[in-house]
């Protein structure tokens, strides 16, 4: 029986086959879907007698620090969310849980459970998880403290009654980095707040750097982003850059746990270790040297997220890194991108930054030649849009449809089966500066101008899941059982989109001019020229 044990709920302890994107199954409404098909795409990380031999990166985050400040070996275990029993005993003082969506609050999944009225994947398994735990507390007369951290506490601190009735001793809300040894004292001796808010951050030094592999090989390579969307919780941290060295050390120890992946994680890549904090432009040399560096020890370097307005800064940076990583029709780099409106009056009022080094109002151009850039380059974005942003108006909502047509029609001109992209709406979430603002119920408060964005971004999406996924799984043996199914799961959506939509008074055939804009970046930029936005 182990004194601290860490753990998480089974959707994020899932592969999913390797699906890209498919993580996302967590935000799924669980009532509303067949069971056997969470079964079908659930595959588990593997164990060692219960101890996870991968774990998502939070939680060996927390492992680190808490060895780091001096509780030893055998006194912490990462453990298999289905196998906790075994670790759980007299000598147990803390069960920690390392949640995203436990409440299913966050934006995917409010926009899939239809704003809250269905029950997510997530919530589901985060529940089932907390009642087990409950059962072998009483079962066994014990007494830890059973605590929820990670980036989607705040959910359960949200939900103050649930929370009651769950038993959570403590909501951790905050980085916990430079702390962890403490808090875990603090709580195990009942001197700890039932939420405690961490004030400040972990400098960069205090970041441990983790000591067992993490999921798919994802590494962290800054915290925070800085480029000051208001709508935005990274953006509420400072921004901090993880130096070479650590990232190599955490790969290196990944890949000879025989981890064939290097997954660079950051809200934006194209800002790691940027010096121009005004126009964000990126500093493409220590980009470049970071990709080279994991190059060093697989072929298979994918960032996590990235802005679109870096990648057309200096579309010779993008060129450099696909050859790094040899990006080509059979190795396709993924990225998840903002795209959040079309509109550049949206997007100066909420997001004045997102779109630097150019301006609000070539956004809907910087989307479009962008993407460009990438796709020509062999990424494939995955962006997301926010819907139901605080005063947007018909024609911002008809600007974003509109651009999602137009980026469909000029990039297939243009680069043929290379044009890849998906676009996935979002329901608004008061969060960051905009706390204070209404969640976005889509079923009460869905305008014309909404309906259409939505539609027209899930039938491209519907396209891509025909024209895209082979291309991007081509590798991947499961393609076969799940290219039935998710082109069928994507033409059903979209199905049910127009029906509801005609319900509603809406005619989703409502004829779209595309923008005026044109794919006009220049080719073959090298990376280091520093002067490139001026050109355009
Ligand atoms: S660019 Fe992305 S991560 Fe950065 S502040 Fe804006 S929304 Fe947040």
């Amino acid at each position: 029986m182990t004194r601290i044990v860490l753990t998480t709920d089974e959707t994020l302890t899932s592969t999913y086959h390797d699906v890209p994107l498919l993580d996302f199954l967590g935000c799924a409404p669980y009532d509303k879907l067949p069971k056997w098909v969470f079964r079908l795409l659930d595959s588990q990380l593997p164990d060692e007698n219960g101890v996870l031999t991968q774990a998502p990166y939070g939680l060996r985050k927390v492992e680190a620090a808490l060895l780091r400040d001096g509780f030893r070996r055998d006194e912490v275990v990462v453990a298999h969310p289905r196998k906790i029993e075994r670790f759980i005993g007299k000598d147990t003082t803390v069960v920690a849980l390392y949640e995203m969506d436990p409440m299913g609050l966050g934006p995917v999944s409010m926009m899939f459970t239809n704003g809250g009225k269905w029950t997510n994947y997530t919530k589901v398994k985060f529940l089932e998880l907390v009642e087990r735990i409950n059962r072998i507390r009483d079962a066994k007369g014990l007494d830890f403290k059973l605590v929820v951290g990670g980036p989607g506490a705040w959910q359960v601190d949200f939900r103050k009654e649930e929370r009651e009735k769950l038993r959570i001793d403590h909501v951790v809300i905050g980085e916990a980095d430079h702390v962890a040894g403490e808090l875990f004292r603090d709580i195990e001796t009942g001197n700890a707040d039932e939420t405690i808010f961490i004030k400040g951050w972990p400098r960069v030094e205090q970041i441990p750097t983790i000591v067992a592999p993490s999921y798919k090989g994802l590494v962290e390579v800054m915290r925070g982003c800085g480029r000051g969307c208001r709508f935005c919780e990274p953006n509420l941290r400072v921004a901090r850059y993880i130096p070479l060295e650590k990232i190599e050390e955490e790969i290196r120890l990944n890949v000879k746990a025989g981890i064939d992946h290097a997954w660079l994680h950051s809200e934006d890549i194209f800002l790691y270790k940027v010096e121009d904090r005004k126009n964000f432009y990126p500093n493409a040399e220590a980009v470049v040297e970071l990709f080279e560096m994991a190059r060093g020890y697989t072929r298979n370097v994918n960032p996590t997220h990235g802005a679109v307005a870096g990648a057309l800064a200096n579309p010779g940076m993008i060129e450099r890194i696909s050859e790094i990583v040899e990006a080509g029709p059979d190795h396709w780099i993924g990225i998840q991108v903002g795209f959040e409106t079309a509109s550049p009056r949206l997007i100066g009022k909420y997001m004045n930054n997102k779109m630097k080094p150019f301006s609000p109002e070539e956004w809907p151009w910087v989307l479009l030649n962008g993407t460009y850039v990438l796709n020509k380059n062999y990424w494939f974005p995955a962006y997301t849009t926010i819907l139901g942003l605080p005063g947007d108006t018909e024609e911002d909502e008809i600007m974003t449809a509109r651009l999602i047509i137009t980026m469909e029609k000029e990039l297939e001109e243009k680069l043929g089966n290379r044009a890849h992209f998906t676009v996935t709406p979002l329901a608004f979430i008061p969060m960051g500066l905009l706390k204070d603002q209404e969640f976005y119920r889509i079923d009460e408060m869905i305008t014309y101008g909404q309906f259409l964005h939505l539609y027209h971004a899930w039938r491209h999406l519907y396209r891509e899941v025909v024209r895209g996924l082979p291309t991007v799984m081509k590798d991947n043996p499961f393609l076969i059982p799940f290219y039935p199914l998710a082109t069928l799961g994507a033409r059903l959506v979209v199905r049910h989109l127009r029906k509801w939509g005609i319900e509603r008074g809406f005619d989703p055939d409502k004829r779209l001019e595309p923008l005026d804009i044109r794919i006009e970046v220049e080719e073959h930029r090298w990376y280091s020229t520093p002067s490139l936005v001026e050109a355009y």
